[in-house]
């Protein structure tokens, strides 16, 4: 069976084995240490990274983790889940998104891998901030013994859950064969995470970029180190709602069982319903107010609705409407995500929609000048 040891947790056959990396010394005299859990099963198979809560208001993988891996579990197991609960405690602890020593957004703070660019003038990159060194650390537990990855976030208190495939770059033709694989095992994995998750692709390769999803943690696992990885948004944040967490279990035991590390038959997910659309959609924030105002939104989460229609009510604050007194969809899809506050100003997105994607998954690779 493979050894793996990560922090203090070592893998025995048979067993589920419990420990923590440390990953940030504190100023105040402890430790930041990231818990982590070790199940092998008796049997020869992959190592499947199961992460969580890297934003430390998004609650739901906790749970998930926390009910997948049992003794019963691991008496079926055919290679190796490493389970990690929380990737950023100082955040679960202050129920923020950021962690409490980098006041940015933690899932960006992954290495650049293949899409560095020389700059040797830029003298911050010698010294990578804390959050940055913890996520170098840890990506450096993927490298060496992860053969498949899934992040589990929250998105919006109204949200439906919804996996994302990432877009994929690939380095000329030579690398297009080897994209579409790593593209086609992406597939597999969110389509085996199936009714657990309603399957949307990312933004537009430019949007992706720019907003750093490369330096995401499954972003980075998938696009440097190549190995199959995606992100699922498991509805509201801030709140554990049981019926999504029953649910996701056994989506996560339908992709273990995808990965080929348990037998058992599929399970059914009936706690709770996602939307099949009827052709691939991707992400976009959208629609957008033209005004400042208060908004109301008249639509829910998973919801389909068609191009033209009134998502939301535009209002002053006395109540009175502003423009025409409705935020209309300029594209036909469906609702993802709905934004929590009532407040926009203008060109600010109220919501994210799946529309029709006219992009490939493959992406060549952003010029590096
Ligand atoms: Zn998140």
């Amino acid at each position: 069976m493979k050894a793996i040891k990560i922090g203090n947790v070592k893998s025995e056959p048979g067993k589920i084995n419990y420990g923590f990396i440390d990953a940030m010394a504190l100023p105040t005299g402890t430790v930041d240490r990231i818990p982590v859990v070790i199940a092998q099963g008796n049997k020869e198979g992959p190592t499947f990274f199961l992460t969580a809560n890297i934003h430390g208001n998004e609650l739901t993988g906790v749970a998930v983790l926390h009910e997948l891996v049992t003794e019963d579990l691991v008496r079926d197991l055919k290679g190796t889940i490493v389970s990690i609960p929380t990737l950023n405690p100082t955040a679960l602890r202050l129920y923020q998104r950021h962690p409490e020593y980098q006041d940015e957004d933690p899932n960006r703070q992954f290495p650049e891998g293949r899409f560095a660019k020389p700059d040797e003038e830029d003298e911050d990159k010698k010294y990578p901030k804390p959050f940055e060194q913890v996520a170098n650390l840890l990506y450096s537990y993927f490298e060496k013994y992860a053969d498949y990855h899934l992040d589990i976030h929250n998105h919006s208190l109204r949200s439906v859950p919804y996996s994302i495939l990432d877009r994929i770059f690939y380095d000329g033709v030579e690398e297009r064969a080897e994209a579409e694989e790593l593209a086609k095992k992406q597939l597999g994995m969110v389509e085996a995470f199936g009714a657990g998750a309603m399957i949307t692709t990312d933004f537009p390769p430019k949007k992706y970029m720019n907003l750093k999803y490369h330096r995401s943690l499954s972003g980075a696992v998938l696009n440097t180190l190549r190995i199959p990885a995606f992100t699922v948004e498991l509805g509201s944040n801030s709140v554990l709602i049981p019926e999504i967490v029953t649910g996701a279990v056994k989506a996560t035991r339908n992709l273990l069982r995808w990965a080929g590390m348990l037998e058992s038959p599929k399970e059914k997910i009936t706690e709770y319903k996602v939307p099949i659309p009827e052709y691939r959609i991707r992400r976009i924030e959208h629609p957008r107010g033209k005004h400042s105002g208060i908004v109301k939104l008249l639509v829910g989460p998973g919801e389909k609705v068609a191009k033209g229609q009134v998502i939301a009510k535009i209002t002053d604050i006395h109540g009175r409407p502003l423009g025409d007194g409705v935020i209309r969809t300029e594209h036909e899809g469906y609702m993802i995500a709905l934004r929590d506050q009532m407040t926009v100003y203008p060109n600010m997105g109220i919501a994210e929609m799946g529309i029709k994607d006219e992009d490939e998954i493959l992406s060549p690779m952003p010029p590096k000048d």
